[in-house]
C-alpha cells in the first residue's frame, strides 16, 4: 500500500508529478527532494495544447492566478522555415484530415500549391494574430492552444501550487541511494538524513539518479533517427519585435533554430548535431543569424528513453526516464501525461500497484517517446531545404520506424484517412494522421494524387482563405489579449478547461 511519495527533483517534471499525485490523491505524503544548487536546467520553454489542460482541468490551478505568476504567452503551433516553401504553419488544429462543403476531396489534397489560412488557426498564424475576435468583440480563447513561459517562471509559480497543497519540499542534495527489496530503500542526503518512502518518483533530469544511475535500467538510443545531441541556449531582451502567436523553427546548417516568444524577452536556440559541427563554428553561425543574442550556453543530451520507466518502487518522469530534442516541444507533453497515467493508476489499483498496472504504465509512455522519435523523423528525413553535409545525412540515413507506413501510405494514396486506426491508433495517437500530413505537405513531400483543383474548387479555395484571412485580420494579437485577460473586467468561465 503505497502512503508516502518521495519525488527526487525539483524541475518542471517533479513538481507536475507531486501536484498530479495530490491532485488526484489528496492523501497521500509527498515530499519532494531537491538542490538548489544543482538547479534546475532553465530551458523548456514552450508546450502543446495539452498543457493548460493539464494546469487548469485536471491540476485545477486558476488561469487568471497562474497567468498573474507565470505569464504566459500563447502559441498556437509551430512556424517551419523548413523545406522548399518559404515557410508553413504547423498549427493544432485538425484541417488536413477535414473536409468543407464545396470540395468534394479532404482539405489536405488542396494543400499541395498553398497550404496556408485552410482554416482558422492557420489564418490567425499567418496574420500573427493569436485569437478570432467574437461578435460582443471579446477574443475566442481555445483550449487548444498552447503555452510560452519561462521555465523559472514556470518552477517559481508551480512551486507556490505544491506549497499551497501541502506538498512538502527537503532542500538537500542526494549523495547515495540505499537499496530496499523494490530497488530503493532510502535516498541518503548530504545532510545525513535518510528519506523513506513506499514510491520514489526520479524527476533529477538528465543525470536519473534513481532509474539510470541506481537501477541500472536500459536506455534505449534514438541516434538512428535523431542526429542533434546539443544546443547553444540564447536570446535577447524584447524590443519592437512583435509578439508572435507560435514558436519558429528555422533550418540552420546542421540543426535548427527554435525562437520562442515571452512577454520581455526572445529565446533564441540553435539545436545542432556535434558529428557535423562544432560548439565554436554553430555559435559563430547562430550569432552571424542573430546579431541581437546576449549570453549563450551550451546544453548537451542522448536521445532515447529508458526501456521502462517504472522499474519496482520508482516511477521516472522527465529528463531522467527520456529525452528527445524540443522540435515539437514535447517534453512537457510527455511529463503532464506519465503523470496524470501515474495518479489514475494508484488510483484505481487503490494504492496497490501490481506488475500489470507497471506494465501497462511502462506500455503507454513507450508509445508516446517512440511516436515523437517518428514524427521528428520525418521532419529531417523530408527537410529539402539545404545541401549541407548534415541535411544530406538526414535525408539518406533517418530511421522513420513507426512512420514508415504512413508515409508510405501517403505517397501512394495523398492525406487519405481510409486506414487512419490501422496507421496510427486514434484514441491514444499524439499527433494524429493531421500532424503526420501537416509535415508531410509542409516539407511538399510528393504523392501520386497531386492535381490541380477543378475551377469551380479553386473558387471555394479562394472563398475559403479569404474568409478566414479576414476574420484573422480582425483579430486579436498576444500583447492585446494578455492585456486584456489583466484587466479587472475578465472572468475564465468556470470549468473551461477540462481533463
Ligand atoms: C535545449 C532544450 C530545449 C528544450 N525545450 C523544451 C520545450 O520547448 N518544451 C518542452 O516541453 N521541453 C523542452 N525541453 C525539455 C525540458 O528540459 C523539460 O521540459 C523540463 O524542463 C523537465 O526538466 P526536469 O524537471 O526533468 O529536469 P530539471 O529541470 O533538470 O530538474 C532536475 C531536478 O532534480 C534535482 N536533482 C538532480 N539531482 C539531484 C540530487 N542528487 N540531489 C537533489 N536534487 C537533485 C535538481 O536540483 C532539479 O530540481 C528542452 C530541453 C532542452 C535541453
Amino acid at each position: 500500500m503505497i502512503r508516502t511519495i518521495v519525488v527526487l527533483g525539483g524541475g518542471s517534471a517533479g513538481l507536475l508529478a507531486a501536484l498530479s499525485l495530490k491532485a488526484r490523491l489528496p492523501q497521500l505524503a509527498v515530499r519532494i527532494v531537491h538542490s538548489r544548487e544543482i538547479g534546475i536546467i532553465g530551458v523548456g520553454e514552450g508546450s502543446t495544447g495539452d498543457l493548460p489542460n493539464h494546469l487548469h482541468g485536471f491540476l485545477g490551478i486558476d488561469p487568471g492566478d497562474f497567468h498573474k505568476r507565470a505569464r504566459p504567452t500563447w502559441k498556437l503551433g509551430v512556424h517551419f522555415e523548413w523545406g522548399p516553401r518559404t515557410s508553413f504553419d504547423y498549427t493544432f488544429t485538425k484541417t488536413f484530415v477535414g473536409s468543407v462543403p464545396g470540395l468534394p476531396r479532404l482539405l489536405g489534397y488542396y494543400a499541395w500549391d498553398d497550404c496556408a489560412a485552410l482554416d482558422p488557426n492557420s489564418a490567425l498564424m499567418h496574420e500573427g494574430k493569436a485569437f478570432m475576435r467574437l461578435e460582443n468583440g471579446v477574443p475566442l480563447i481555445q483550449r487548444n492552444v498552447a503555452y510560452h513561459i519561462e521555465n523559472a517562471d514556470f518552477v517559481a509559480a508551480l512551486e507556490h501550487y505544491a506549497t499551497a497543497r501541502g506538498i512538502v519540499f527537503t532542500e538537500g542534495k542526494m549523495r547515495a541511494v540505499e537499496p530496499g527489496p523494490e530497488g530503493v530503500g532510502a535516498l541518503v542526503l548530504e545532510s545525513g538524513e535518510r528519506v523513506t518512502a513506499d514510491l520514489f518518483v526520479d524527476a533529477s533530469g538528465f543525470r536519473s539518479e534513481l532509474l539510470g544511475t541506481a537501477l541500472g535500467e536500459k536506455f534505449e538510443s534514438f541516434d538512428d533517427a535523431l542526429f542533434c545531441d546539443r544546443a547553444i541556449a540564447g536570446g535577447w531582451e524584447r524590443t519592437t519585435e512583435p509578439l508572435l502567436p507560435y514558436t519558429r523553427a528555422e533550418t540552420m546548417d546542421a540543426g535548427w533554430c527554435w525562437q520562442i516568444e515571452h512577454e520581455r524577452h526572445i529565446n533564441r536556440g540553435y539545436v545542432f548535431s556535434s558529428a557535423f559541427l562544432s560548439d565554436d563554428a554553430a555559435e559563430a553561425e547562430f550569432r552571424r543569424k542573430n546579431p541581437l543574442v546576449q549570453k549563450t550556453r551550451v546544453v548537451k543530451w542522448r536521445s532515447g528513453r529508458h526501456a521502462r520507466t517504472w522499474v519496482g518502487n520508482v516511477v521516472a518522469i522527465g529528463n531522467s526516464a527520456g529525452f528527445v530534442e524540443p522540435l515539437e516541444a514535447t517534453a512537457i507533453f510527455v511529463i503532464s501525461n506519465a503523470s496524470r497515467a501515474l495518479a489514475v493508476a494508484l488510483a484505481e489499483s487503490e494504492c496497490e500497484p501490481t506488475k500489470t498496472v507497471r506494465e501497462v504504465f511502462n506500455c503507454i509512455v513507450t508509445r508516446m517517446w517512440d511516436e515523437i522519435r517518428d514524427f521528428l523523423a520525418i521532419h529531417y528525413r523530408y527537410n529539402t531545404r539545404l545541401e549541407t553535409p548534415f541535411w544530406e545525412h538526414c535525408r539518406r540515413a533517418t530511421a522513420l520506424h513507426g512512420a514508415e507506413p504512413i508515409v508510405r501510405y501517403y505517397e501512394e494514396n495523398g492525406p487519405g484517412t481510409a486506414f487512419a486506426g490501422y496507421l496510427l491508433t486514434p484514441e491514444t495517437s499524439i499527433f494524429h494522421l493531421e500532424g503526420f500530413y501537416a509535415l508531410l505537405l509542409g516539407q511538399r513531400v510528393p504523392h501520386r494524387r497531386v492535381r490541380p483543383p477543378a475551377a469551380a474548387e479553386q473558387q471555394t479555395l479562394a472563398t475559403l482563405r479569404a474568409t478566414h484571412l479576414a476574420q484573422a485580420r480582425r483579430g486579436f494579437g498576444v500583447a492585446e489579449s494578455l492585456a486584456l485577460i489583466r484587466s479587472p473586467h475578465w472572468q475564465w468561465t468556470p470549468g473551461f478547461y477540462q481533463q
